[in-house]
């Protein structure tokens, strides 16, 4: 264990890997699932599923213990961990003993979202429709309630995200600045990440990082989620004293917890390209 506190403890119980199935149970392994050690490259196999072909993301995990199974019940991306390079061999063949339940899990799921024109998209808890323009400020902007975005449609996804990730660090920037003068602390850098399994983290070399989709949240929850990493400055552990420096920069600590839990799993979809 390094000295890496990471908020995906706290995050991860309802927001973005939520559907874990292994040999037909539920399955409780998150620490086995987000061990710091980064899985191998994955590779892609196709699964026939209620008469489609269904992209399955296959990869190997040596921490993992068994094969396991998942539905991301946002963007329904489906993929298989295996726990060892034979069970990788295997790992096709699991996922369609668990077919009927992929198959449920999908039909759940609402899908993802392109960041393309026409795509309706939160930005800080309020809906925007991305709309094509042909000239203007800036090759993104946005006016109430619309990000505008120039230039080739093909390349407007993109642009959106590139747009959406700027706004994403400035914004954590500036409150990273605010709640660490109010703790006396300073991080060494600020990183903005696409990552599923957490929110924000704080590393040993006090360093914070960032989903820049904290960016489609109302501000108290991005809010929260820079409170909880810059307090790990002061206390690099979830202890009372940690929640104490936590509330003494963000006072209400339930609506934003809740908030991710119930929506935390929502943000996922948006992304730039086809899932
Ligand atoms: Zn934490």
């Amino acid at each position: 264990m390094t000295g890496e506190i990471s908020f995906r403890y706290d995050a991860i119980r309802g927001t973005n890997i939520a559907d874990l199935r292994s040999l037909g149970k539920p399955l409780l392994l998150f620490k086995t699932l987000f061990k710091k050690k980064p899985p191998s490259p994955a590779r892609h196999e196709l699964l026939k599923i209620d008469g489609r072909m269904l992209e399955v993301r296959v990869h190997l995990n040596p921490r993992a213990r068994r094969m396991i199974v998942k539905v991301n019940p946002a963007t329904g991306e489906v993929s298989v961990t295996a726990p060892s390079r034979r069970g990788l061999a295997h790992a096709l063949d699991f996922a369609r003993g668990e077919k009927a339940w992929i198959a449920g899990q999908l039909a759940k799921a609402p899908g993802p979202v392109a960041l393309a024109a026409g795509a309706i998209v939160p930005f800080k808890g309020e809906s925007h429709e991305i709309r094509a323009a042909d000239r203007g400020p800036a090759p993104v902007w946005r006016d109430e309630g619309v990000i505008w975005v120039r230039g080739r449609a093909a390349h407007a996804p993109r642009r959106v995200l590139d747009f959406l990730k700027n706004e994403a660090r400035k914004t954590f920037e500036a409150r990273v600045l605010e709640h660490a003068s109010a703790l006396g602390v300073k991080p060494s850098r600020i990183t903005v990440r696409d990552t599923a399994s957490r929110w924000g983290s704080c590393s040993s070399g006090r360093s914070l990082s960032f989903s820049w989709r904290l960016i489609l949240a109302p501000d108290f929850v991005l809010d929260y989620v820079v409170a909880h990493e810059v307090a790990h400055l002061r206390e690099m552990n979830h202890s009372p004293r940690f929640w104490a420096h936590v509330k003494s920069l963000v006072p209400d600590l339930d609506a934003p917890q809740r908030w991710l839990k119930v929506n935390g799993r929502e943000l996922q979809r948006y992304a730039a390209g086809p899932a």
